[in-house]
């Protein structure tokens, strides 16, 4: 009868809609070939740029860090760090104690860093940083003390030592101007001494994974590999001189700041890129640049999921088909609200409520697609993490020339550490992908500012550079 039409009619309805979700989300699913795959070309995209003449046009920059060792707990002493480049600007106040009672003891305040600032003139960005700096000498009463300074800056630098690093390019939410290819040590210092009220010893300038990979270094001395999956991503490891054809020196090793984040740009991954990658990337302060981050962290993986919703909602089969103000919002979808979306405790009343918040209305049917569809982004995110980071532990493998190799990797990052399973598939992708390591995952607490006040000490220990 009547009643058993409509009952058809429903169900007929449902499957055409559940057709269309599944078509929109269907790219995100990789088959263990592609990330397989994923993981050679990596591995091509490593070599080039470690080797001379491909390096200056790699889109894995292979930077060389000058770090050449990770602590022995010899360090000591009192460190200033700065760490810019994260979810938050923070300035520290390191002591590490050496010998039996070997402690590292942290002071540290978050400075907010205004858009305004993020994005206006490197003068501005910097003078901005000198008065963070000058604040906490204030608060800590350290103004007179000139201590060392180890500056955890976590984008793209050149270094041609440890106190020297040009920026190549901003990245995340950066785009002051008149920084790229200048010296950001020689920024900060002349911005000290435009303020002209205190002085400080520059010794060490270091990427977020380095100081993330020392932290950890400091517990596991197998520690040889950091990784960063936060607002950005990327990866640092220990290389052996002997393949880092830029620098002279075939002994030893010496750290390598990969930075991934910039695979793919040369095209090599666009063939699993999706058209809500494009958008995402077109939209983006830097457009074609770190396409492979752009898949895999914090900041764009929201506005990954925030293109779908958008699609489904012009399809009519999200949110009654009206897209809201908030909807057209760039920057709704946190990294937090992603992972309290994702979490399995949350009962869908919840996660309507998260999406309240928003200002998204949802019904109970949205509710399921919104999760649904952060659930396919977050994974593939995990997935192709896990893909590159077995590229690099299998590269560690073949130099050391062992069958099986065990290695731990310091690991930070607000999208591994809140996302509830990011992590997890992560871990297994690498389990699967080079299953002739072992791979342990060390959280690091606080890497970037307690591995830049490691490093410096190191520096200083080893080089006695700064002073100047
Ligand atoms: C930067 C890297 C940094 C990573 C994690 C990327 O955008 O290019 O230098 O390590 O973010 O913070
Ligand atoms: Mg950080």
């Amino acid at each position: 009868g009547k009643g058993a039409a409509m009952v058809t009619a429903v169900a007929y309805r449902l499957a055409a809609q559940r057709k269309r979700i599944d078509a929109a989300l269907a790219p995100f699913l990789l088959t263990l070939e592609t990330l397989q795959e994923v993981k050679n070309k990596m591995r091509t995209e490593l070599e080039y740029g470690l080797k001379r003449e491909t390096q200056a046009s790699a889109s894995v920059k292979m930077l060389p860090t000058y770090v050449c060792g990770t602590p022995d707990g010899t360090e000591k002493g009192k460190f200033l760090a700065l760490d810019l480049g994260g979810t938050n600007f923070r300035v520290l106040l390191v002591k590490i104690r050496s010998g039996r009672r070997r402690s590292v003891q942290m002071y540290n305040k978050i400075f907010a860093i205004p858009l305004e600032i993020m994005q206006g003139t490197g003068e501005e960005l910097f003078d901005h940083i000198v008065q963070c700096i000058a604040d906490f000498l204030e608060y800590m009463g350290i103004k007179g003390a000139r201590l060392p300074l180890g500056f955890t800056f976590s984008f793209p630098c050149r270094q041609a030592s440890i106190d020297k690093g040009t920026l190549v390019g901003w990245t995340k939410g950066f785009k002051a101007t008149d920084c790229e290819g200048e010296d950001v040590v020689d920024m900060l210092r002349e911005a000290i001494r435009r303020r002209n009220e205190f002085d400080l010893d520059i010794v060490a300038v270091v990427n977020d994974t380095v100081g993330t990979m020392m932290t950890c270094g400091y517990e596991d001395p197998n520690c040889e590999i950091g990784l960063i999956a936060g607002t950005g991503s990327n990866v640092c490891y220990m290389e052996d001189m002997k393949n880092i054809e830029i620098v002279e020196g075939n002994e030893g090793k010496m750290c390598i700041n990969t930075e991934w984040g910039g695979f793919g740009d040369n095209g090599c991954i666009d063939n699993i890129r999706t058209k809500y990658d494009k958008e995402v990337d077109e939209g983006s302060l830097n457009p074609g640049k770190q396409r492979y981050e752009k898949m895999t962290s914090g900041m764009y993986l929201g506005e990954i999921v925030r293109q779908i919703l958008i699609d489904l909602t012009k399809q009519g089969l999200l949110f009654r088909g009206q897209i809201s103000e908030s909807l057209r919002k760039r920057g709704i979808f946190e990294t937090k609200f992603l992972s309290q979306i994702e979490s399995d405790r949350l009962a869908l009343l919840q996660v309507r409520r998260i999406l309240q918040q928003l200002g998204l209305d949802s019904t109970c049917e949205d509710s399921i697609i919104v999760k649904e569809v952060c659930g396919a982004v977050s994974k593939r995110a995990a997935q192709l993490c896990g893909a590159g980071l077995a590229a690099i532990v299998e590269k560690k493998r073949e130099n050391q020339g062992v069958e099986h190799l065990q290695i731990t990797v310091g690991v930070d990052g607000t999208l591994y550490k809140l996302h509830p399973h990011f992590s997890r598939v992560l871990r297994e992708t690498v389990k699967e992908l080079a299953p002739r390591c072992d791979v342990t995952f060390m959280l690091s607490e606080d890497g970037s500012g307690k591995g830049a006040a490691l490093i410096t000490a190191v520096a200083k220990r080893l080089h006695n550079v700064g002073q100047k």
